[in-house]
């Protein structure tokens, strides 16, 4: 997945300090990836990290069934966060396992088996969550995966209406597609597949694995929308690159029933991180801030010497599709301009930076683009 630095030229990182980490060699990289969006406060944020150590020191683990003050403290917190009255909270270690367990209680709380998903859609690598994974390089070598998926068009309201029915448990979304190229979902879109699961009596899942916790302007990207779905799926950046998954549910998917579970679920240092995490992004205004630098930097990007078909995304998660190869140019940017991105299949160069970052962090990776295309 991120081979194209490493097999070449292996940077080995030592640090890291808001939007930038130092590598062994003291070379200091500016770092909009942010390892996959998972550091949204930036590197060393202190408020996580002493939220961290507390919680290390005090009790780093305690089973699930024990109720711990971190962990009821992040309920309540998501509970809070979450649109609408999506707010019975279900805590694992993954964006994958947070959508084996939408999977689970869509299945569970429908009676029902079929599951629509999109084309370019992207859900994680577990048996399931990788059956509702479009990709077929992801696919092919472990198939069979779990049965009655069905794939429809991204974006086209009548396909998606036609393929839910009074047999569908679930539509699994992402409000914008990540790994699919990065490509936000047309205007209407998000309320005709409310509609259409409404309809049927089928659960609207949002995967907000990576567009979640601020990334694209707003808390959640689904709120530009309006739209309120059954489950909202979260992971990567919640709880600042520590591992924690989230499955929030409204009342009537949530399932009671203890027939799902995890050892790890909820461990009181995670839920500490989390719950500084989004605190931090909420006292910080980092979602605004995601909004405002978001749009710089997509218009500099347009203004720019830039070899680009189409620059695209919401917030701080902007796509750059490009004519060369998009491995080549990460490459460069991080060899020669110690600047670290992403891609997004092979044509699209990913910006997925700490919500943290300023205009002129912006105009530097901007100045790299145009150097290395
Ligand atoms: C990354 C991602 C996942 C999988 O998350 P993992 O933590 O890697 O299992 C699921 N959905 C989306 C939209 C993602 O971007």
């Amino acid at each position: 997945m991120s081979g194209f630095v490493f097999s070449e030229k292996p940077i080995e990182m030592v640090a890291g300090d808001g939007a930038r980490l130092r590598g062994a060699d003291g070379t200091e990289y500016l770092d909009f990836g942010a390892s996959y969006a998972c550091v949204p406060v930036g590197h060393g944020h202190s408020r996580v990290t002493d939220a961290v150590t507390t919680q290390l020191s005090d009790l780093t683990y305690v089973q699930a069934s024990y109720p711990v003050a971190a962990r009821t403290a992040l309920y309540e917190q998501l509970a809070e966060l979450a649109p609408g009255d999506v707010d019975k909270v279900w805590l694992c270690n993954s964006g994958t396992e947070a959508n084996e367990a939408a999977m689970k209680f869509a299945r569970s709380a429908t009676g029902r088996e079929k599951i629509v998903a999109t084309k370019r859609g992207f859900h994680g690598r577990t048996m399931g969550a990788l059956a509702m994974t479009w990709k077929k390089k992801y696919r092919a070598p472990f198939e069979p995966l779990a049965g009655g998926i069905e794939f429809v068009d991204y974006g086209d309201e009548a396909g998606l209406r036609e393929a839910v029915d009074d047999e569908t448990a679930a539509v699994f979304l992402e409000p914008v597609q990540g790994e699919g190229g990065i490509r936000p979902a047309p205007a209407g879109y998000l309320r005709a597949a409310r509609e259409a699961t409404e309809e049927a009596g089928a659960a609207l899942v949002f995967d907000e694995v990576q567009t979640g916790v601020g990334r694209t302007g707003l808390l959640w990207a689904s709120e530009r929308a309006g739209v309120v779905p059954d489950v909202l799926t979260t992971a990567k950046g919640i709880a600042n690159g520590l591992p924690l998954g989230a499955t929030l549910c409204r009342e009537w998917i949530a399932d009671e029933s203890g027939n799902h579970g995890s050892t790890f679920s909820g461990g009181p240092v995670v839920c500490a991180a989390a719950s500084a995490t989004l605190s931090a992004i909420q006292d910080e205004n980092l979602a605004a801030n995601a909004n405002r630098v978001g749009a710089y930097l997509v218009q500099e990007l347009r203004n720019a010497d830039v070899d680009a078909r189409e620059v695209r995304g919401l917030g701080l998660m902007i796509g750059v599709e490009v004519k060369r190869g998009a491995n080549r140019l990460l490459r460069d940017l991080a060899l020669e301009h110690d600047v670290l991105a992403l891609p997004a299949g092979r044509t699209v160069v990913r910006f997925l930076p700490p919500l943290t970052v300023d205009r002129e962090d912006a105009d530097e990776a901007v100045a790299a683009m145009e150097a290395v295309t």
